[in-house]
């Protein structure tokens, strides 16, 4: 039996004209004393809405900062030039602030709420963090959000490219959950059916609408949804498991590789594709849904460099020490090689 204690965001918030509400959201729970993190160009796009609804219910603002870099050391520094008066951190953004303002309010055991401005990842539910540690990008242990409030108005203005690379974070939920699992039957790790069990349910809230498109306000709130409930399956199996497998690892290579690192779900996206078709697990699902949203046709606009893929891939296997994925096994080299010479859809996003 697992007596874990889990922890689940207290206030959940997914809708329109949200931003203008949080002043009462946080007066409500008593918090009076807000620390505000923004992603570079966000405070300007939310100023009115946010800073009106904060006056009217007597916040006040006790730091503010404009977030442009993920170093663990700077958010350290931040963290302890932070108010002791502070009740609540709150991360407005994408990304970056996100991530950095999580790993303040972990560091000083704070409530903290994220608002985020588009869906291009899970991080904004998840307990972990992605900074960077001694120059390398790392998944670093966090806490999960006490709240999350998500303006559907917001989320409709972000670039379409965040919609897509969340789009491909949602669909890896196949590869992951079948690493998982395949880890599990050979011996070298627990597999939590619960976490399970809601990290593909989580997909199947955007899998299954049919007919509605990425730009679809319904699309977009269904995929906070997901997003949510893929952070709160990580929270519930104590590891990144149920949404990060094979195609995690060949997107954390990319970015160690790549020149230009595309989106986060973008490769995340790509990976899943390939890794379903080495695993031989639902890829016509897989591709059925990134064709139906369009995903493969935008990534298709700006393909990964093949090179630098090929470099990711033999890369991959040893980004996470003992962590099983299908790409432990020692022909998914060669045969991911065939795959991206002779699948039709690899073919176009990977050149
Ligand atoms: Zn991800």
């Amino acid at each position: 039996m697992n007596n874990k204690e889990i922890n689940i965001p207290s206030l959940l918030k997914i809708g329109n004209g949200k931003i203008a509400k949080i002043g009462k959201y946080l007066v409500d729970r008593n918090f009076t004393e807000v620390a505000l993190f923004f992603s570079d160009g966000i405070e300007n796009i939310v100023a009115d809405k946010l800073y009106s609804g904060l006056e009217k219910y007597n916040i006040k603002i006790v730091h503010k900062d404009n977030i442009s870099d993920i170093n663990i050391e700077n958010a350290i520094h931040t963290a302890f030039k932070i108010p002791s008066a502070t009740k609540v951190l709150l991360g407005i953004g994408g990304g970056k602030a996100l991530d950095y303002g999580k790993y303040c309010a972990h560091i000083l055991k704070l409530p903290y709420i994220t608002v985020p401005t588009s869906v291009s990842n899970d991080g904004f539910c998840s307990p972990n963090t992605s900074l960077l540690v001694a120059g390398k990008r790392k998944s670093v242990k966090s806490t999960i959000p006490y709240g999350v409030v998500a303006d559907i108005d917001v989320i409709s203005s972000a670039p379409e490219s965040s919609i897509y690379s969340g789009i491909g974070d949602t669909i890896s939920k196949i590869t992951a959950l079948h690493d998982w699992k395949q880890s599990f039957l050979k011996g070298y790790e627990y597999f939590n059916d619960f976490a399970g069990l809601m990290a593909h349910n989580s997909l199947d809230i955007v899998y299954l609408c049919n007919d509605l498109k990425p730009e679809d306000n319904e699309f977009k709130y269904r995929m906070v949804n997901s997003l949510v409930l893929s952070g709160i399956a990580m929270e519930i199996a104590g590891s990144s498991r149920p949404a990060s497998g094979s195609e995690h690892l060949i997107s954390h290579a990319l970015d160690a590789v790549c020149a230009n690192q595309k989106m986060h779900g973008l490769q995340v996206g790509i990976a899943t594709y390939l890794c379903s078709l080495l695993q031989n697990n639902q890829q016509d699902k897989v591709k059925d849904f990134l064709l139906k949203t369009g995903f493969f046709n935008f990534v298709a606009q700006d393909p990964i460099n093949k090179q630098e893929f090929i470099k990711a891939l033999k890369l991959a296997p040893a980004i996470k020490q003992n962590y099983y994925t299908i790409l432990s096994e020692q022909d998914s080299f060669d045969k991911a090689i065939k795959f991206i010479e002779t699948d039709d859809i690899l073919k176009q996003v990977i050149k």
